[in-house]
């Protein structure tokens, strides 16, 4: 084989790896990639100095190519430890390995010349830098991805065969001053194998590359749906994490008939807390409250935050009993908390087991509803969705529509509150309580709705609205209204429907989508 031709070869190919890793890393600014650049930049020269050899002066074309080809494979691994950050830095060993390679190829060429001995010493050096390889894989351990382990650990298998080949013929070989560039067979089989390799570390650099960088897209596709499938403030689940979670256990328990409950809890007053102590203070009863539940139900995946100051709990493989008692622990433990500013916090609890075959919006305004109750029945306690209990057939709902958003956070969670709250009362008189029932829940519905007044008030006035004073007389007579016909009806004089009719329809319904929604130009789009 022509030897000549095969160095121009692997001077070449060397030279065209190296300007193809330096654009890819001058594209993928990653720093071991520019580590691996600058290594193949360095065989590039080193090959090319090599074919100068009998031309350029020795110092030139054997000691310093000699140099920059052992330095390409120290390069091979300091990129790989940059990548998998094994080591801060590029350890002192392997400038000790440089350093005294430089030395006996000096004293090799210059004070006892013997190109087997140097041919058997670049070869051993080589060899080391493919065993620091290993050793280099090792320590990364798991972080490095099976493809690049495999690969790394054949390729350097291979490498290390046919550079412990090589220094077996040339020590074998005849001693003294062999020309380099010459046409024997140790020549040729140390280009041959030369040119493969370059090749073949070019390719596993870039599967390095490639493989470190899909691992780093896995990581942050992990952080993303871990943001977006938590709530920030409490760190449990959020609704869009329960949406996906319970399309799953409802196809399990309509497959296996194994049951299903939910529970859901609201804490009681939490607006006294954040009116009297801040809402600083509030976001961290929401915080402990979280804890506390987390604690007691030892399965975080199961809890979710469903809304302002409500939370949820999944209860698979529960029926309603084993989900209420559960319900009445977690109410135990939070009641039974000292929170650091607001002393006691108690939460009302509804409970409702799945029913084969229902919908899950019919399964959660039946659980919606028990909370209800819980709430109109003094708070603090768990009611159940009785097994044999259904929810009026012909109920009548308010469904909250998209033009009632007026942009601003407060208003609009007060208002999707009142509209709850007048749906909750519209089921529980068409679900047969009794009278008392039925005047608290227009009581606590009219209550919710002066404190809503006042916020919403206070609001329209810090922005300007022109018809804040106007709206407030609207507010007064509402409420006037309201208390008259409260009255009326206590003393007999007018029966619970006007009352009821009243409170849904006018103090809701109406004032939301009549008088509201003229100022909803005011607050949409201005931060809230
Ligand atoms: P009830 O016992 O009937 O549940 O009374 P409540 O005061 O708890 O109920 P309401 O729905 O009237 O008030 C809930 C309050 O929770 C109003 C809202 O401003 C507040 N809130 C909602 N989300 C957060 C939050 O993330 N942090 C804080 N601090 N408050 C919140
Ligand atoms: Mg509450
Ligand atoms: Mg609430």
């Amino acid at each position: 084989m022509d030897i000549k031709t095969l160095s121009i070869a692997v001077a070449l190919v060397g030279t065209s790896i190296a300007l193809a890793i330096a654009l890819f890393s001058s594209f993928r600014r990653e720093r071991g990639l520019f580590i691996y650049a600058g290594g193949f930049m360095s065989a590039a020269v080193g090959f090319s100095l090599l074919i100068g050899h009998g031309m350029l002066p020795f110092g030139i074309s054997y000691v310093a190519a000699n140099m920059l080809i052992v330095f390409y494979h120290f390069c091979i691994v300091w990129g790989f430890r940059s990548f998998f950050a094994i080591g801060a830095e590029w350890p002192a060993r392997f400038w000790a390995y440089l350093g005294s390679w430089f030395a006996a190829l000096l004293a090799l060429s210059y004070l006892r010349d013997s190109f087997p001995l140097r041919t058997a010493g670049a070869s051993a050096l080589i060899i080391v830098a493919g065993v620091e390889l290993v050793h280099a894989m090792r320590l990364a351990g798991g972080a490095i991805p099976p493809i690049v382990s495999k690969a790394s650990r054949w390729t350097v298998v291979a490498f290390v065969a046919c550079h412990a080949a090589r220094v077996v013929i040339a020590l074998a070989g005849a001693g003294g001053r062999t020309p380099l560039i010459e046409n024997d067979a140790l020549n040729a089989f140390t280009f041959s194998f030369t040119l493969a390799f370059l090749v073949l570390w070019a390719g596993i650099v870039l599967i390095v590359d490639v493989s470190h960088l899909v691992g780093q897209l896995q990581a942050k596709n992990a952080e993303l749906e871990g943001m977006a499938s938590s709530d920030e403030l409490t760190g449990l689940h959020n609704r869009h994490a329960l949406d996906a979670r319970l399309e799953a256990e409802l196809e399990r328990a309509a497959r296996y008939g194994a049951p299903l409950s939910v529970v859901m809890f609201d804490v009681d007053h939490f607006k006294r807390v954040n009116d009297t102590l801040g809402h600083a203070a509030g976001d961290e009863v929401l915080r402990r409250m979280a804890r506390i539940a987390r604690d007691q139900v030892r399965r975080p995946d199961d809890l979710f935050r469903w809304g302002g100051e409500e939370f949820l709990l999944l209860a698979p493989h529960t029926d309603l009993r084993g989900a209420t008692a559960l319900a009445e622990k977690l109410r135990a433990a939070i009641e039974a908390e000292r929170f650091s500013d607001a002393g006691t916090v108690t939460a009302s609890f509804g409970v409702a087991e799945w029913r084969a075959g229902e919908y899950r919006d019919e399964w959660f305004r039946r659980v919606d509803q028990a909370m209800y109750r819980a709430k109109n029945a003094g708070r603090n306690r768990v009611v159940a969705f009785g097994p044999d209990e259904s929810l009026p057939s012909a109920s009548v709902r308010l469904c909250w529509k998209a033009e009632w958003e007026s942009g601003n956070r407060l208003v609009d969670d007060q208002h999707r509150g009142l509209v709850d709250h007048a749906n909750n009362l519209l089921d529980l008189s068409l679900s047969g309580a009794d009278a008392p029932r039925l005047l608290e829940a227009v009581d606590e519905l009219v209550s919710r709705a002066a404190a809503h007044f006042a916020d919403e008030e206070a609001l329209l006035e810090s922005l300007g609205y022109p018809e804040a004073e106007a709206h407030a007389g609207m507010h007064r007579t509402l409420e006037g209204e309201a208390a008259a016909l409260r009255a009326a009806v206590a003393s007999g004089d007018r029966d619970f429907n006007a009352l009821f009719d009243f409170v849904v329809r006018k103090l809701v319904l109406e004032h939301l989508a009549r008088e509201d929604a003229l100022f909803f130009g005011y607050t949409r789009g201005r931060a809230s």
